[in-house]
């Protein structure tokens, strides 16, 4: 046992805010500097700048589920507070609403699926941190 203090435990929260905020920007979660997707939501493998793996972060639902929460908070929820929504006929409400609600789920999605991935770079660099710190077992 050392005297030294665990400086891991204290830089674990930054790396996982670097994480998130770096996905929050669509930029890869490693650097931060190259482009996290090469089109709207599909991933880049490599990173061109630090050529990071990229690829091994599956988001797979959690990108639409977070997206859904947040556009169902955000907007939906609120929404029911306004008498125009009940008062009005159905095909103007949902004329005017559904659209709102489309752009907005479309704008979210590639940043929450960033924050994921961000997320899981955080908790993948922190697992490989735990593995080497772990002493060999005895033989
Ligand atoms: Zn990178």
């Amino acid at each position: 046992m050392s005297d030294d203090p665990a400086p891991a435990a204290t830089a674990e929260p930054n790396r996982f805010l670097e994480g998130f905020i770096r996905g929050l920007k669509r930029r890869c979660p490693n650097c931060g500097e190259g482009a996290l997707y090469t089109g709207y939501l599909t991933v880049q493998p490599t990173c061109p700048v630090c050529g990071n793996d990229n690829s091994q972060y599956r988001a797979d639902d959690a990108g639409p589920y977070f997206t859904i929460l947040l556009v169902g908070h955000i907007a939906v929820g609120p929404m029911l507070f306004f008498p125009f929504i009940w008062k009005a006929p159905i095909a103007l409400v949902l004329g005017t609403t559904l659209p709102v609600l489309l752009v907005l789920t479309l704008v979210l999605l590639p940043v929450v699926k960033g924050a994921v991935i961000g997320v899981q770079w955080a908790l993948a660099s922190r697992k490989a941190a735990l593995a080497v710190q772990e002493p060999a077992p005895p033989v």
